[in-house]
């Protein structure tokens, strides 16, 4: 097989086929082999694997999932590259293209229907336009996942792993913390990619853990919760929750709950940790519905 992650090639393909990369769709092709193969070991794909690979571009990393895993669920929303993947993956027969926006896939289905419902593994090099939409998608869905092992901006990577207290901890902090276990697995410079990106990428595999990290009675109402407080950063946790068009809660009962998880009524919502959000949480009604 003829693999196409190097330069050569990348533009060979891209020649044949008259294909321009789309700046909208986040295109930026690896052309580097050393970094498609960390991507794919980190992700420890086996023959009992389903891979769901999002944006799989020309088939450069598609090539190596089709290699290492059952099954491949390609999911691309650029009409022109079918032709591009039907001739680069001819070879493959355990690949499946849909052409659709992941985020209108119904990855619960997905699941159902080629995996009986067991956990999938999913591997990308992500679109960098709406990397936090896919991966809030992919955990806020609750489709059975093992892990997801993807390129990010390195910025984007800091705010997954940062704490409380940091200007970059956030929503995204949060969800992906309550949800996985976060490795990083290589730092990618710009020249890994053709076109080269203006920023820095890291790979970085979530491991999803059997259970949340914390328990809480309203899962729903914490990330209503959390995204109140961050929505408004410069405000105080007790201002950001007040004005929340989503929340329905009177400034007493939004001081009281502050105060029940000892915290001062001038706490900001980047001060809590991902316990003290579940407590805040409590301290509301669980039945409220969202
Ligand atoms: N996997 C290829 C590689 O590594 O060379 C391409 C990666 S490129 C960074 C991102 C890919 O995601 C592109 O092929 C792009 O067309 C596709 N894409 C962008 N937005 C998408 C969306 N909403 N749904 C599915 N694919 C998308």
């Amino acid at each position: 097989m003829a693999y196409l992650g190097n330069p050569g090639k990348t533009k060979e393909v891209m020649q044949r086929h008259d294909f321009a990369v789309k700046k909208k769709f986040g295109q930026n092709f690896l052309i580097d082999e050393n970094i498609l193969k960390k991507i794919v070991s980190a992700a420890e794909i086996t023959k009992d694997d389903m891979v769901l690979e999002i944006g799989p571009g020309i088939g450069t990393m598609t090539q190596y999932l089709c290699e290492a895993a059952r099954e491949v669920v390609a999911v691309e929303i650029d009409t022109k590259l079918l032709p591009v993947l039907e001739d680069t993956l001819s070879e493959y027969s355990n690949v499946t293209v849909i052409n659709q926006d992941i985020l209108k896939v119904d990855i619960v289905s997905l699941a159902k229907e080629k995996n009986g419902g067991k956990p999938i593994k999913v591997v990308a090099n992500l679109p960098y336009y709406i990397t936090t939409p896919i991966i809030m998608g992919l955990f806020e869905s609750h489709a059975p996942l093992k892990s997801i092992t993807i390129m990010i901006q390195s910025e984007v990577a800091d705010r997954m792993k940062a704490s409380p207290g940091s200007k970059i901890y956030g929503a995204l902090s949060l969800a992906v913390q309550y949800y996985s276990d976060i490795e990083i697995v290589t730092e990618v410079p710009p020249s890994c990619f053709l076109p080269a990106p203006k920023v820095g990428s890291t790979v970085v595999n979530l491991l999803r853990c059997e259970e949340p990290k914390v328990k809480v009675n309203n899962e729903s109402l914490m990330f209503a919760l959390i995204r109140a407080s961050f929505n408004q950063r410069r405000k105080t946790l007790a201002n950001g929750l007040k004005n929340a068009p989503m929340l329905n809660f009177s400034r007493e009962q939004i001081l009281e709950a502050i105060e029940a998880i000892g915290k001062k009524p001038t706490v900001r919502g980047e001060e809590l940790t991902l316990e003290e959000f579940a407590k805040l949480s409590d301290c509301f009604d669980s039945s409220t519905s969202l």
